[in-house]
């Protein structure tokens, strides 16, 4: 805290003058201390202009005033004084969690906070979690929220006193009294000083203006949201004169705060400043915007001054959610009208509230931000408060929405965003519609911004169509939602007690959105093209969006009107007035049909010629209205003599004006289907498409439908058939034979519906759970579908009002996803598959047809019959009863029967398989019926009699002819049944009126049917037999092409393994067998073939390469990154702080055909595509292998195997030679420090004498000698063309280890022999750890078979070493400098008390074998050993020793399991721990503890030491190609003996150490000076975790905490911010502030002089390059290769359907699924990360249009 010094303390003693006049003190403070808060013009920076501290002084001593003291102490002693809360309020910020619960939530804006969900009841309900968009608060405590368990356990309040009418502030006195002015003036400040900008001193109150003058301006930008990013960068780059990371900085707080100072000077400067930005440089023209950006030059006090209105809000904030009792005050306070504004003539006195809601889109972001907090910290925890808060807020409803529409800014920052606060709570939003007509205000405040009239009210003529301003409309549609979602909120909660007055007032908004749907009422009509084209399309998304937002109102609306009988027939009847309107303003006539005989009366409007829409809202309402009252159990008698209808419903046709405008839809909808509108274009198929997509049909097509069926019902079934065949033209054949046949399939279809789609509550008796099974019944039968795709076709919301579970449990199997790439589905039972109609409405075409595919395959395979039997169905409802009477009306027979008659006339077009089957589905589902009405005598459904009757023309007598003929076999079997049915029940019939005498027909034999379809059943399963044949031929042929082509993604698909063909030998075989070697030397080499020319490397000349991939690795780093952490060659530190990674595909090719194959692909530029301007572009090296794909970006040279075996035996040669001159030593009669000795003094000898020999010239450059390489080749050197494979190879060669020295990132200028060899030695270790692990991962031994790959990487990097090695051994000195330069001491023979140097224990201990391997030289074994091979044996044993010695002092003693029974141990194994005791004794470290398990011990140090062993058996397998001969495929076999027994090493780990002497070596690799602090570091660099495979962080299991964890994540540059991104490393588990210009960094490479975001920049370092983060927002992982691409994919995390929820927008609870993390693991271990990325956007063509290295 600052000591307030001098002049402030005098200040705060005046103010503590116990006076009411608070408000001139606080100006008299204020007016000279103000400007302190601000930065001078030489201290202040970008996003920090304030001096935080001057600030915190000055708000403490305003508020001192009030408080008397500390603030924290003395708010901290008032929050003593609350009544426990009862009312959570915790206000979300953007990202934080929020939980509704499906079953107890009122509607699911009610939310619980993380801390209340997991306190509650409801986290063992079915629940729902989503990420907050900020703005709302946590609902825990509200009993208006929730249906159960309003609060959780720390909210629950105490039944008895909570309703303690008597409230008491608990305040002291002397505060209550003096809170009130301390607030008035407080708020009168903040709001004048916010909603006015003041840019001069004048501006100001006297009482304000300083005494001391100042002559500091400062400049001010405001964000628009018409500048791009990038746009206000170059401005400001350029007219400030800084670098762009400043602009950029200036750039984010604009973008964070709504607005920057950019400068501080006197006016002249300022005045420039804004000169400069406003004006357009011309370097800038390529950016669209025109407009200048907003800037203000503003004095240095009035600043001030609006700088501390703004920081006193938080201040305010604060103070009134801890404090009860203040908050009351300040909310009466700030809601009372006590502030005046000058207004025209006369002074106006408003709330303090009311005027900053007023000029909310004014504001910039900060203080809206800041005052919607006060808001909610106050007055939405204050019932009362809120109550008076919504009636102002929908008071100024218009006002608002007027503001946000028409700005720019995010609703969840403008005052809107509160509705949801209050329109939701059920009591004020009846208080509401009951007193301030809350429903018109909405409608009103919408419809005016696209009415042509916008003041139309409610005046006496209410129900007229307004006239709507499509341009308006489209302007605001996407603004507009919010206001209808302010709507829902207001229909949420059915009324269950009606007052007259909420009855009166609702209706009256009911009136609202009628006046709406009559304004939408036949919008986008068209009339049909019959002679051009249209010329362009007009707009139909505009109309559609807008009927979309609107389908959500009519159905709450509906559930309103529906709980009131009364209220039923009321808004009938206004709807009936409107329909009325309609009719009238339409003024069509009666024209008159004969048909069969008859006249029938319709409406004379043909739409072939004049305009009709898709757009009838008013007449579906009224169908939906009846469908109510139908299920509210009344017929149409009793509506029609409803007296509130009197006079609406009598007139005699009704029924056909009724249905007039629906049937235009739906004959327009059958007539664009069969093609007669197609020169009115695509907007038109477009209108029809959503007309019945689902996310409109509901109130579109299926109420047509409805309609349908109501007027079927009520108006005589011919007149109804007649009058629908005319409104499709389909009488008077207006159309080709073509159209007419389509047409005729539309009608069937619209008549399939009317009689069969009865799953409605209301049109039948069926419940709601009966309707939503049937619809997945059909949703399923399409194919097997996860549950969010089952959802969407549902109803929004579904889950809410109905438990789904219980449903597809019934209807479906779950079946778990297989692996980590598929997802959890549902797929049909069996048993329901005869619910399903093929031609149910909700299908479109596609899925019509594979519905019906799908079910008939089923069918078959369950031996039923194959055709649709219609399904039993339920009854209509009285209403409707009489629907199905169409089926046996004399129109629809004589249809049937003229359909039937064309038929089998053969009439080319009616034989289209679709119709002939729909028109047979038609009359089956009349047989069914018929079937149904013969259990009742009394019914009059005629339809078999028709059917027989007739002759010629008769339904039965053309079924049957139809039957037998060829041409449609197919409909064979349905048609036969028909027949059967029909005739068994005609008989029944007869016999029951004739006693059976006369059986004209025998009884169609069922057992016929069952022989056909068995017949057919035999042809099926041939064709079956067939079909799996094929199958079977193609598999082969795929696992053919797969093992000749390994494949392309590391995906587990079944590889080639590698066949080499091992002599059987004995099984003791072991490496470092001579004759082993020998044999393997001598295995014929593997030919190649060439992808690129197809020839055979045996045949052709010329060096073969194969495609590879070298990256930079972090994999393999324990512990975090340090910042050039390079390694001290050849000492690679045990953190293996960084690595090269070596792969390939193994697809060789021709040296010479890959150069151009690649200048020909990067002519073409492969990788072109996708970039735009400013992006980086991956490197010219990279191409893809041209015959699998894979991403690479460099060639391995193929070594023939026996090259590295022949240089081994070369120097044998040449030692034997010499050897006759030594002293042949036993190699095991030899110590190891002798040995040692024996090397080190060897080595000195050798240095000397070579260093004389040297030849110069071949010194200094790193060139080849071609002579040489023949020989490295191994091949005969006496042709031309073997100079020109040997040149070839020496290329490839030189390209390899260039590439991988580049990856390396060691300096390249020096690309000598050292960081050549430095490089490729990295490389191998690398490599093989990586596969080490990565083998281990699978849990597979390193002697059991490689994938090819795997075995090619391996042999391709030290293959090429031991070229590097040999080549040069030769003829060059440097890379026998590097051992002679005390290499070998320096590790082993430590000098002591050389600190210089890393120590041999701090090192890992198989970089430093193949370090030895490589370099070490056997001639420099001055113990003359008998052959290469004893001492290789030897350096295998020492760095055996090594590890060993490493993982006793390294091992985590305190963790080791403890037993009390020990007896029977093994000596071996007392050995070891003796030998342990012993190795710490010297290192000074404790004992082992007597309890100390020994079988567990003895367990452990082989599990660490094996990764070591692996690593040398990889090495050495490949270097010397002896095949390992186990068993591996017996799991029993021990692998830890069997690689013991491949190297050659003792079975006994004790006897690894020879203990008499290696004490000796041991000593002095622990008395290194730099050994013993790093003993002491930590858990990472301990045994057992150095052994282990590295692994990604851990997550938690329940994706919530996450979301939670990330919400609290700030950007760590601008703390005061919340990250919009928040981002995890899955590597270290650092979270990042990712995609946002704050936390750009420069890229770390010196060649890319360009920002970067921070995940890039993570990846630099933390991932050698490539990235894997968790984007914890949207719940996907990013994958970041470089700065040049990236790819998202799917978090590890499932819902409870086995589906992954991207972007969390199901919001069901996500759960971690270890094999998908099991899958990032590997792909990251495997370094996938590239090849996955380049995989997505190069072949599987993925594009984000995304600057990836911004992320
Ligand atoms: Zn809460
Ligand atoms: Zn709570
Ligand atoms: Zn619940
Ligand atoms: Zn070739
Ligand atoms: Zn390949
Ligand atoms: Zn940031
Ligand atoms: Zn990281």
């Amino acid at each position: 805290m600052l000591q307030a010094s001098g002049r402030n303390a005098n200040i705060s003693d005046y103010l503590s003058a116990t006076s009411t006049e608070f408000e001139g003190a606080f100006h008299e403070l204020i007016k000279d201390e103000v400007v302190k808060i601000i930065r001078s013009e030489k201290t202040w920076s970008v996003g920090s202009v304030l001096e935080e501290d001057q600030v915190k002084t000055l708000i403490g001593n305003i508020f001192r005033w009030l408080l008397a003291g500390e603030l924290e102490d003395s708010l901290a002693a008032l929050e003593k004084l609350n009544s426990p809360s009862q009312i959570c309020g915790r206000v979300f910020k953007p990202g934080e969690p929020t939980y509704s619960c499906r079953d107890c939530a009122m509607d699911p804006t009610c939310v619980l906070c993380h801390t209340c969900f997991w306190k509650s009841e409801h986290s063992k309900h079915r629940y729902r979690m989503n990420a907050s968009g900020g703005g709302g608060c946590c609902d825990c405590g509200d009993s208006e929220a929730w249906h159960n368990f309003p609060a959780c356990s720390n909210h629950k309040s105490d039944a008895n006193d909570s309703e303690s009418e008597e409230k008491e502030l608990n305040l002291p006195n002397d505060i209550q009294s003096k809170a009130p002015y301390f607030f008035e003036a407080i708020l009168k400040y903040v709001v004048e000083h916010i909603t006015e900008t003041k840019t001069n001193l004048t501006d100001l109150p006297s009482s304000l203006r300083p005494t001391i003058d100042n002559k500091s301006f400062s400049t001010v930008l405001f964000n628009d949201e018409s500048h791009t990013f990038d746009f206000v960068i170059h401005v400001l780059r350029d007219a400030l004169k800084c670098t762009e990371s400043e602009a950029a900085d200036f750039a984010t707080v604009v973008d964070r705060e709504g607005r920057s100072i950019i400068c501080i000077g006197d006016e002249g400067k300022c005045e420039n400043a804004k000169r400069i930005v406003t004006s357009r440089p011309t370097s800038l023209l390529l950016f669209r915007t025109s407009d200048p950006l907003k800037t203000v030059v503003m004095h240095i006090t009035n600043l001030a001054h609006q700088e501390l209105a703004v920081q006193l809000l938080p201040a305010l904030s604060d103070m009134v959610m801890r404090s009860e009792g203040l908050r009351e005050i300040f909310c009466s306070v700030a809601m009372s009208q006590n502030i005046s504004r000058q207004s025209e003539n006369n002074v106006q006195y408003s709330s303090a509230i009311e005027l900053l809601m007023r000029c909310d889109h004014e504001l910039w972001k900060t203080p809206r931000n800041h005052y919607l907090q006060v808001i909610m910290n106050s007055i939405l925890l204050n019932a009362d408060a809120k109550k008076s808060f919504a009636v102002l807020f929908t008071k100024l409803y218009g006002a608002i929405q007027d503001g946000f529409l028409k700005g720019d800014h995010d609703h969840s920052q403008s005052v809107a965003v509160l509705s949801v606060q209050l329109y939701t709570v059920p009591s004020i939003s009846r208080y509401l519609i009951e007193r301030e007509n809350v429903i018109g205000r909405i409608l009103h405040s919408l419809t005016k911004t696209f009415y042509v009239e916008p003041d139309a009210g409610l005046d006496p003529d209410w129900c007229r169509a307004i006239k709507i301003d499509r341009k308006k409309m489209r302007h605001t549609i996407r603004r507009m939602a919010y206001t209808f979602h302010d709507l829902r909120y207001i229909f949420a909660v059915i009324p269950t007690d009606w007052t007259p007055a909420l009855k009166s007032e609702f209706l009256n908004g009911l009136k609202y959105v009628l006046q709406l749907l009559l304004s939408i009422h036949g919008l986008d009509q068209t009339v049909r093209r019959t002679d051009a084209h249209i010329e362009h399309e007009p707009d139909w998304e505009t109309t559609i969006t807008l009927m979309m937002r609107i389908h959500p109102i009519i159905k709450r609306s509906l559930k309103w009107i529906s709980s009131d009988t009364g209220l039923l027939f009321d808004a009938l009847h206004f709807c009936l007035m409107c329909l009325k309107n309609l009719q009238d303003s339409e003024n069509a006539g009666i024209q008159k049909i004969s048909h069969g005989g008859q006249q029938y009366q319709c409406i004379d409007y043909d739409i072939c010629l004049r305009a009709v829409s898709s757009h009838y809202p008013i007449p579906r309402l009224i169908v939906a209205i009846l469908v109510e009252l139908s299920n509210k159990g009344f017929d149409w008698q009793e509506i029609k003599s409803n007296p509130s209808l009197a006079g609406l419903m009598e007139h005699p046709l009704f029924g056909i004006q009724l249905q007039e405008y629906c049937l235009r839809s739906l004959s327009l909808n059958a007539q664009v289907v069969s093609g007669m509108w197609k020169r009115n274009g695509l907007s038109l198929v477009n209108q029809i498409v959503f007309y019945k997509d689902y996310r409109c049909r509901q109130e579109a097509y299926e109420r047509d439908i409805q309609m349908m069926q109501f007027c079927a019902s009520v108006v005589d079934p011919d007149h109804f058939l007649v009058n629908l065949q005319y409104k499709m033209n389909f009488l008077n054949h207006g159309c080709s034979q073509d159209q007419y046949a389509k047409l005729t399939c539309e009608v069937f279809t619209i008549l399939i519906a009317a009689v069969g789609e009865r799953y409605i509550p209301g049109v039948s008796d069926v419940t709601e759970t009966a309707c939503i099974e049937r619809k997945i019944i059909h949703i399923l039968a399409v194919e097997t579908k996860p549950r969010s795709k089952i959802m969407k076709v549902l109803p929004e919301n579904i889950t809410d009002q109905v438990d789904l579970e219980p449903i597809l449990r019934k209807v479906a199997d779950f079946r778990e996803p297989a692996n980590a790439n598929s997802i959890g589905k549902y797929s049909l039972k069996a048993d329901v598959l005869n619910e399903f109609c093929p031609y149910a409405y909700q299908y479109s075409f596609a899925d019509e047809d594979k519905a019906q595919q799908t079910i008939i395959k089923r069918k078959s395979s369950q031996n039923s019959p194959t055709f649709f039997i219609p399904p039993k169905l339920p009854k209509f409802s009285k209403l409707f009863c009489k629907t199905p009477f169409i089926l046996c009306s004399d129109t629809f027979i004589s249809l049937m029967s003229g359909f039937l008659q064309k038929v089998v006339a053969g009439d080319n077009e009616m034989c289209h398989d679709k119709i002939v089957r729909r028109g047979l589905y038609l009359i089956a589902m009349a047989v069914v019926e018929s079937k149904h009405h013969m259990q009742n005598e009394t019914s009059k459904f005629d339809f078999l009699a028709k059917c027989i009757s007739g002759c010629e023309a008769s339904i039965l007598f053309l079924l049957q002819k139809l039957e037998t003929m060829e041409a449609h076999a197919t409909h064979k079997d349905f048609v036969a049944w028909m027949i059967a049915e029909i005739e068994s029940m005609t008989n029944l019939k007869r016999g029951a009126r004739e006693h059976g005498s006369s059986v004209d027909h025998p009884s169609y034999p069922k057992t016929e049917v069952k022989a056909e379809s068995s017949g057919q059943n035999a042809r099926k399963q041939r064709a079956q037999e067939l079909r799996s044949k094929l199958l079977l031929q193609m598999k082969t042929m795929q696992q053919n092409f797969l093992s000749q082509n390994p494949d392309l993604l590391g995906e587990d698909l079944p590889t080639a393994e590698e066949t080499v063909s091992i002599p059987q030998a004995t099984q003791n075989r072991t490496c470092m067998d001579a004759a082993a070697q020998e044999q393997a030397a001598n295995q014929p080499e593997e030919s190649h073939t060439c992808m690129l020319c197809q020839e055979d490397s045996a045949s052709s000349d010329g060096a073969m390469v194969m495609a590879a991939f070298v990256q930079r690795s972090s994999v393999l780093r324990r512990g975090t990154y340090v910042e050039r952490q390079e390694f001290n060659h050849p000492f690679l530190h045990m953190s293996f702080p960084t690595g090269i990674h070596t792969s390939t595909c193994s697809h060789a090719m021709h040296y010479e055909c890959f150069k151009q194959f690649r200048k020909s692909s990067s002519d073409s530029r492969l990788f072109r595509h996708r970039h735009h301007r400013g992006y980086s572009e991956p490197p010219n090296s990279e191409f893809v292998c041209p015959l699998c794909s894979r991403l690479s970006n460099t060639v391995i040279p193929f070594m023939c195997r026996s090259i590295v075996h022949q240089k081994r035996s070369r120097s044998q040669d040449d030692q034997d030679k010499n050897i006759t001159d030594m002293e042949v030593a036993d190699d095991e009669s030899l110590t190891l420090n002798e040995w040692l000795k024996h090397v080190c003094s060897a080595e000195e000898q050798f240095f000397d004498s070579s260093s004389v020999v040297m030849p110069d010239d071949e010194k200094e450059s790193g060139s080849y000698d071609p002579e040489e390489f023949m020989s490295v080749d191994g091949s005969p050197t006496s042709s031309n063309q073997s100079a020109d494979k040997s040149e070839n190879l020496r290329d490839s060669f030189d390209e390899f280890i260039y590439d991988i020295l580049k990856e390396s990132s060691l300096d390249l200028q020096n690309n000598n022999m050292l960081s050549r060899q430095s490089a490729l030695w990295l490389s191998a270790v690398t490599t093989l750890s990586c596969t080490e692990n990565a083998l281990r991962l699978e849990n597979r031994s390193v002697l059991s078979k490689l994938q090819v790959r795997q075995s090619a990487a391996l042999e391709g990097v030290l293959g090429t070493m031991y070229a590097l090695k040999n080549t040069h051994a030769q003829n060059d000195d440097t890379f026998e400098k590097l051992f002679n330069d005390d290499t070998f001491e320096k590790l082993f023979n430590c000098i002591d008390g050389d600190a210089s140097l890393p120590a041999l224990l701090n090192c890992n201990v198989f970089s430093v074998f193949c370090y030895i391997w490589f370099s070490a030289d056997e001639k420099k074994d001055g113990a003359g050993l008998t052959d290469v091979i004893s001492f290789e044996r030897k350096i295998l044993r020492l760095c055996s020793l090594a590890q060993l010695v490493q993982i006793f002092v390294r091992m985590k003693v305190a963790d080791l399991e403890l037993t009390c029974d020990n007896v029977g141990s093994s000596s071996a194994v007392e050995n070891l721990v003796v030998n342990c005791n012993s190795v710490r004794l010297i290192a000074g470290l404790n004992q082992l503890s007597d309890n100390v398990s020994r079988v567990g011990f003895s367990k452990l140090v082989k599990t660490c030491m094996l990764p070591f062993l692996r690593c040398c058996t990889l090495f050495l397998r490949h270097l010397t190609g002896v095949a390992p001969c186990v068993d591996v495929a017996d799991e029993a076999v021990d692998e830890f003996a069997c690689v013991m027994k491949y190297l050659d090493l003792p079975e006994n780990l004790s006897s690894i150490l020879d203990f008499d002497d290696g004490l000796q070596v041991v000593r002095r690799w622990l008395s290194h000076p730099n050994l013993q602090p790093s003993l002491l570091s930590g858990d990472i660099l301990s045994y057992p975790n150095l052994s282990r495979i590295p692994d990604l962080v851990p997550l938690p299991p329940n994706y919530g905490e996450l979301v939670g964890a990330a919400a609290a994540f700030k950007c760590p540059k601008f703390a005061s911010d919340d990250s919009l991104h928040p981002t995890m490393c899955l590597v270290c588990g650092d979270v990042l502030c990712s995609q946002s210009y704050c936390c750009q960094q420069t890229h770390p490479d010196k060649d890319e002089k360009r920002l970067v975001g921070a995940c890039t920049y993570h990846a630099m370092t933390c991932g050698a390059g490539r990235g894997l983060f968790l984007r914890v927002r949207e719940c996907t992982v990013v994958l970041l290769d470089k700065h040049y691409r990236g790819t998202f994919i799917t978090a590890p995390y499932l819902d409870g359907h086995g589906e992954t929820d991207k972007g969390l927008r199901r919001g069901d609870p996500l759960y971690l699924d270890n094999s998908r993390l099991c899958a990032l693991r590997k792909m990251w271990l495997t370094h996938g990360i590239p090849e996955r990325v380049c995989y997505d956007t190069e072949l599987k063509n993925i594009r984000y249009m995304l600057d990836w290295a911004h992320l």
